[in-house]
């Protein structure tokens, strides 16, 4: 149940910092009077739902979860992909916009009271996020506790799960750097969806026969992956990897999409 006095909400995503800015939150402000909000888009692994939910509750927190729904099934990234006739990508993710950021701005405002803290996962390793949102003026106070002295790191957080016999989200082991969208994010680049391809072939694969469909249903070429400037399907990639041409990469994952985007312009380019 909604806390009847909402004391901090915390942008919850399924992903080890923000469960770690949901700790601290709990200390400071009481589990009973926290919510954790999470925006569900119908497409994160099967193990981060069971990391959020014994997550929060471990904590004692309220997990309050929204849905985008039509028709009573999931709209997910790439319903958003065809509806809006764009393949979403780093600089216009227009899947996080619509799924997750617009629905929890419209659950904050009918459930926030004014100057609510709101809790965002940010390390202090994202200062310039952290100085763009601390800028806005929507009425809230956004607040960075892993950006604050001692600055909380990753390893402490991992501590703390152990403490509690959490297991962090599997995709971490895998090497994924983030763990949305079963690692199959239009904001990656070509050697995250090389690696997805390895690591998850079956997510791959579904993200290939869907790019398909959509160059099939829209008529363009645009594709999910760039490489050299050119325009590359994930079949083509598939064959690249498989060839040896193309080696999976670990760099890091250019998306911490959670509801942490500080990016509210929706505005797009045609494509
Ligand atoms: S994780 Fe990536 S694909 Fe999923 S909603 Fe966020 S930006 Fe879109």
């Amino acid at each position: 149940m909604i806390p009847q006095q909402i004391k901090a909400c915390v942008h919850y995503s399924g992903g080890l910092m923000s469960w770690g800015a949901a700790k601290l939150a709990c200390d400071k402000y009481g589990a009973q009077n926290v919510v954790l909000l999470f925006s569900d888009v119908g497409t994160e692994d099967p193990d981060v739902y069971r990391f959020l939910v014994q997550g929060a509750s471990a904590l004692g927190a309220h997990l309050e979860i929204i849905r985008m729904n039509q028709g009573g099934a999931y709209v997910k990234p790439w319903d958003i992909a065809f509806m809006k006739k764009i393949i979403p990508n780093w600089k216009f993710s227009i899947c996080s916009g619509e799924l997750k950021i617009k629905p929890a701005l419209a659950w904050e405002k009918e459930h926030l009271p004014q100057n609510c803290p709101i809790i965002i996962g940010f390390s202090i390793e994202e200062i310039e996020r952290i100085e763009r949102m601390r800028k806005r003026k929507d009425g809230y106070i956004y607040e960075f506790p892993l950006a604050e002295k001692p600055y909380t790191s990753v390893c402490q957080i991992r501590e703390w799960l152990r403490e509690l016999n959490i297991e962090e989200p599997k995709m971490y082991a895998e090497g994924f750097n983030h763990a949305n969208c079963n690692g199959g994010c239009f904001k990656a680049g070509l050697g995250h969806w090389a690696r997805l391809y390895r690591e998850r072939p079956e997510v791959f694969a579904y993200h290939e026969a869907k790019e398909k469909e959509w160059q099939e249903t829209t008529g363009k070429d645009i594709t999910v992956c760039m490489r050299k400037n050119q325009r590359i399907l994930l079949s083509e990639l598939r064959e690249l990897v498989d060839a040896g041409i193309i080696e999976p990469s670990y760099y890091r994952l250019p998306c911490a999409c959670g509801l942490i985007e500080d990016q509210l312009e929706l505005n797009l380019t045609e494509q």
